[in-house]
């Protein structure tokens, strides 16, 4: 870049998921947005970014609604670039000791409904937080921050405290025609409580679901209001993708490559 440093407006959206294993007594806000301005360039084309999809665009079930978009304007929807992959790094500081198996079951279940090519970069030394920087170029080099899957505690996030076993969501950044596009995240999840979770009989699943949950809003999704949907705020033990799950991922699914960002 010149000079002059472009202002890029970037708004995150951050949704909480809450666990919540036997019947609410109550929902709960749990719905963070924020604008920040980034001045300090953007980051290059990354080489994996290509011009065709990476996987297949999914078809969205017969029927209509059931579920809802987190972050959009006028000209669409904030969506992950269909033709790059979508990295993410790991922070193992509580992680459960199947936690490598839980969420490479719940990006199993994501990635093809999503239409997009989850990659693990492997694990990071980033610890979670209530702020994180779009670009850290000291740790991850002159890119978007891959997305930080980050198994931590309330002591660390305090958003995890109570019902809440974990959060997730995205940076969006405004191209020249105002279209949104999603360039970095986070999932932040309860070790300790999924670690007590998923090691009980059927835990696993349940563990499965949360991560596959917050995966969701990471790329897009907010809370539906169909108990039938794993985007559904409470989980009451669905563990499955719903029809209007998978509309929405459609839905988020159906953009063109990014070139810009
Ligand atoms: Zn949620």
């Amino acid at each position: 870049m010149g000079g002059v440093l472009p202002l890029l407006v970037v708004t995150v959206a951050v949704t909480g998921g809450l666990l919540w294993l036997r019947e609410a007594a109550s929902e709960q806000l749990d719905h963070v947005a924020q604008i920040i301005s980034v001045a300090g360039g953007r980051p290059p084309l990354p080489a994996d970014a290509g011009l065709s999809r990476l996987v297949a665009a999914p078809l969205p079930p017969a029927g209509a609604d059931g579920y809802s978009l987190l972050l959009t304007n006028t000209r669409g929807v904030a969506a992950y670039d269909p033709c790059r992959p979508l990295h993410l790094v790991v922070s193992f500081e509580a992680a459960p000791p199947t936690a490598q198996r839980i969420l490479d079951d719940a990006i199993a279940m994501v990635s093809p409904a999503a239409g997009l090519r989850l990659v693990v970069d492997g694990a990071t030394d980033e610890l979670a937080a209530e702020e994180r920087q779009p670009m850290d170029r000291a740790r991850y080099g002159n890119r978007w921050s891959p997305a930080l899957v980050a198994w931590t505690t309330p002591e660390r996030v305090p958003t995890l405290d109570g019902s809440i076993a974990g959060m997730g969501g995205s940076v969006a950044v405004a191209d020249r025609s105002e279209r949104l596009h999603n360039v970095s995240g986070i999932v932040h999840l309860d070790g300790p409580e999924l670690t007590r979770i998923s090691g009980q009989r059927g835990g696993h699943e349940l563990a499965v679901a949360v991560v596959a949950h917050e995966l969701l809003h990471l790329i897009g999704l907010d809370h539906s209001e169909d108990p039938a949907q794993l985007m559904f705020a409470e989980n009451s033990g669905q563990t499955r993708l719903g029809d209007g799950d998978r509309r929405g991922l459609a839905a988020l699914a159906n953009v063109p490559c990014r070139r810009e960002f």
